[in-house]
């Protein structure tokens, strides 16, 4: 990897600028409305300087640091998905011309994006939503579009969030793969710079472009240092790997009824999570005559007709929505992607307004790894099964004091 040592401001100004003259769209961090979004830069000025960001179970703040940091703060409810999947796009346009139909589709993004401050965490969503999206047998057009030839500035994550537990999911917080260049922020006694490193071949060619120095073995190893306070920082919550194993046989465990008595059902887990890629499509006629369009919008599997089958939802209950969800993330995802669908970003705890926190909640189906004798060796078949009836003795009486509050409120049972 090429190495060099870039000013803070205008280096960073000069990477804006030679990305936009190669002809990106650059995308990066800004401040706006109270909060850190996404959006188009035109210089190295519109990213953040000196921020930092607190995060909680359904709390995150911003707050001014003073110092001229750039990179000091963990990301908000945005994410890159929105650029490579957004939230609502047209996808086809159909016109009745003499007795047949024309059909139109959007043109493709007039040039690739370049996204700028992109975190382990994100690269890995990204990643993630790749096998999904670009899925030989079933890709998605859009996606493909707009994701390909994305240029990937990645940065080291030097304070991490409260929330941030992406070391539990064999990710951060120095990015390992998945970016062109990467910045790694440096503030000690030699002063505040940026270490830039090249990840591949078109990222050399462009920190060649930039202006710095060679980058000493001091700025080398003052970069590992900050990457392995952040591990310090963030010790693994959960064991990653193991979740579908150890959520194996839950699906009845009474905490899924005391998490769905404090969730709202708002969907706003899944619209900040970063790899969760359900969608709609809506058909609209126009007020012009022979026009209509249709449109593609996210979804979400806290949606009631979300899994509507044969006219009603096969989820109708809170807590099997949020079953789903959870179980989807952390355990079935890997058998159906080859991968976990949860990267640790922590977005969905932290703009949960009810707070709900995915590794505590998971921690509550799961056991605490110290009350498990399965941590340090293999789980056998009968492990699950033990499990799983331990979980259904118990899920039945949870289930049928709760389907007997409902017959005597005249509501639903649960599902
Ligand atoms: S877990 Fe939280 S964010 Fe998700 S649907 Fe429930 S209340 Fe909303
Ligand atoms: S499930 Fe939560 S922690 Fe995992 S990737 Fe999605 S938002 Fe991040």
């Amino acid at each position: 990897m090429n190495a060099i040592q870039l000013d803070p401001q205008g280096g960073l100004d000069a990477l804006v600028e030679l990305l936009l003259a190669d002809g990106f769209r650059v995308v990066g961090p800004v401040v706006t409305g109270g909060v850190i979004a996404y959006d188009d830069l035109s210089s190295g000025d519109d990213l953040p300087t000196g921020w930092a960001v607190e995060q909680a179970p359904g709390r995150w703040r911003m707050h001014e640091t003073g110092d001229q940091t750039r990179f000091g703060y963990t990301p908000g409810a945005a994410s890159w998905k929105q650029y490579v999947f957004p939230a609502h796009q047209e996808v086809l346009r159909i016109r009745r011309t003499d007795g047949s139909f024309a059909v139109t589709r959007p043109p493709a993004p007039e040039r690739p994006f370049a996204f700028i401050g992109v975190r382990d965490c994100e690269v890995t969503a990204l990643e993630v939503l790749d096998r999904v999206q670009l899925d030989p047998d079933y890709p998605d057009p859009r996606y493909a579009e707009r994701r390909r030839d994305a240029f990937i500035v990645a940065v080291t994550c030097a304070v991490p969030s409260a929330t941030c537990w992406c070391t539990s999911m064999d990710g951060g917080p120095v990015p390992q793969h998945g970016f062109d260049l990467l910045l790694t922020e440096l503030n000690d006694s030699d002063g505040h710079r940026l270490l830039a490193e090249s990840g591949t071949d078109r990222g050399a060619e462009l920190l060649a472009r930039l202006p710095g120095s060679l980058a000493t073995p001091l700025d080398r190893s003052a970069a590992v240092a900050v990457g392995a306070a952040d591990t310090d920082i963030l010790a693994p919550k959960l064991s990653g790997k193991e979740l579908p194993t150890l959520l194996a046989g839950t699906e009845l465990h009474p905490h899924w009824e005391e998490v769905a008595d404090r969730c709202l059902a708002c969907s706003n887990c899944t619209m900040v999570c970063p790899t969760c890629f359900c969608s709609t499509f809506t058909d609209h006629p126009e007020l012009e005559p022979d026009v209509a369009s249709r449109t593609q919008e996210w979804a979400s599997c806290f949606q009631l007709d979300h899994s509507n089958l044969g006219g009603r939802p096969v989820r109708a209950s809170v807590s099997a929505r949020y079953r789903q969800w959870l179980t989807h993330k952390l355990a079935t995802w890997t058998e159906q992607f080859g991968t976990s669908g949860c990267v640790g970003c922590g977005r969905c705890t932290t703009w949960c307004p009810a707070g709900i926190d995915i590794v505590q909640e998971t921690l509550a189906l799961i056991g605490p790894a110290a009350d498990r004798d399965n941590t340090d060796r293999d789980i056998t078949d009968r492990d699950i099964t033990d499990r799983a009836s331990d979980h259904r003795d118990s899920g039945h009486r949870a289930s049928d004091h709760r389907a007997s509050d409902h017959r005597d409120s005249g509501g639903p049972g649960t599902a």
